[in-house]
This record gives structure tokens, C-alpha cells and sequence, in this order.
């Protein structure tokens, strides 16, 4: 079984302009993304979830909150036909000198010991270059969708660049 990691906010869902997703009505899922998770899934793609969060530690949202909403989030995604294994978030700020917050590859390569994943043939789908550079770390093919924060600045370079998760997606299927 082959690995897709998912970055969340401007991917899977909307990134809400200079704030963060701070409650489930905040989280808004962006068009086709469903579509796109159902077809992995039946595709027999493990999709696992790696996601910055400092929203936690500083504050603005409890990690009760923040579970809630990846509950409510794998909810709506089951319902629509797919699947996710598995959801890590790092809670951290940069100066808090974690491994696991993005570009770091620590959620990587503890999802790669939790789920015996070769992270050489997985796939990792984001939208900004701390993802791509975190992809790049542990030897993942990296993908750059246009739905978010991406921009082109500093020697991170992903392999695909594509418009949104829905067209990386269709990419991965055709290629396989
Ligand atoms: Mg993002
Ligand atoms: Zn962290």
C-alpha cells in the first residue's frame, strides 16, 4: 500500500486569511477535496495527515478543540467514501525548537515508525514550501498545490506543482 501524506489548511481545506481554523465552523473544505480523498482511498492509497498547529501553543485553540475538529473533519471525509489512517498535528511555534513543526520532518518520520511506511515511495501533497522542504528531507515525492500559502522564494524546489489536490490526485492515479 502506497502513502499519500496530506498537508491540512490549504489543501484539504481552506486557509482562512491571517487567522487560523479555530472551530469547526471555521473549517471550510475545498471544492473537490472530498472527491479527491474518496478516489485515493478506493484507489488503496493510506492517507496520512501532517499538520502545523501553533495555534495550539499559543493559545488561540485547546487541543480538545483542534481534535474536535479533525473528528468532525474524518467524519464528513467517511461519509463521503474515504478514508484517513492516521492525523499528526505539531502544536509547537518555531522557537520552540521541536522536531515535528514543518519544515522539520519529525511527524514524517514518526508516521513512517507507526505505520511501516518506505517513506522513499510515498507521496507528500502541501502548499507551502516548509511541507515541500519536510517531504524533501525524508526522500518523499514532493507536490506543490496552488490553493494556499505557496510561494517560490529560497532553493525548495517540488518535484510537481499542480492547481489543487483534486488535480495532484488525478495525476497520482494516472500514473500508477
Ligand atoms: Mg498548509
Ligand atoms: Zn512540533
Amino acid at each position: 500500500m502506497k502513502t499519500i501524506f496530506l498537508d491540512r489548511d490549504g489543501v484539504i481545506n481552506r486557509n482562512r486569511e491571517n487567522d487560523y481554523v479555530k472551530s469547526w465552523c471555521e473549517f471550510e473544505f475545498l471544492p473537490n477535496a472530498l472527491k479527491a480523498i474518496q478516489q485515493l482511498t478506493v484507489a488503496d492509497y493510506q492517507l496520512i495527515v501532517v499538520t502545523n498547529q501553533a495555534c495550539v501553543n499559543k493559545g488561540v485553540i485547546s487541543s480538545e478543540t483542534l481534535d474536535e475538529i479533525h473528528e468532525r473533519m474524518v467524519m464528513e471525509i467517511e461519509t463521503a467514501g474515504g478514508q484517513i489512517c492516521a492525523i499528526y498535528h505539531c502544536p509547537h511555534q518555531d522557537n520552540d525548537g521541536c522536531d515535528c513543526r514543518k519544515p522539520k520532518p519529525g511527524m514524517l518520520i514518526q508516521a513512517a515508525y507507526e505505520h511501516v511506511i518506505d517513506l522513499s515511495r510515498a507521496y507528500l501533497i502541501g502548499d507551502s514550501l516548509r511541507d515541500i522542504a519536510a517531504g524533501q528531507q525524508v526522500g518523499c515525492q514532493t507536490f506543490l498545490v496552488g490553493t494556499g500559502h505557496s510561494s517560490f522564494c529560497g532553493s525548495v524546489q517540488p518535484d510537481k506543482v499542480f492547481t489543487d489536490l483534486s488535480a495532484a490526485s488525478l495525476w497520482i492515479l494516472d500514473s500508477n
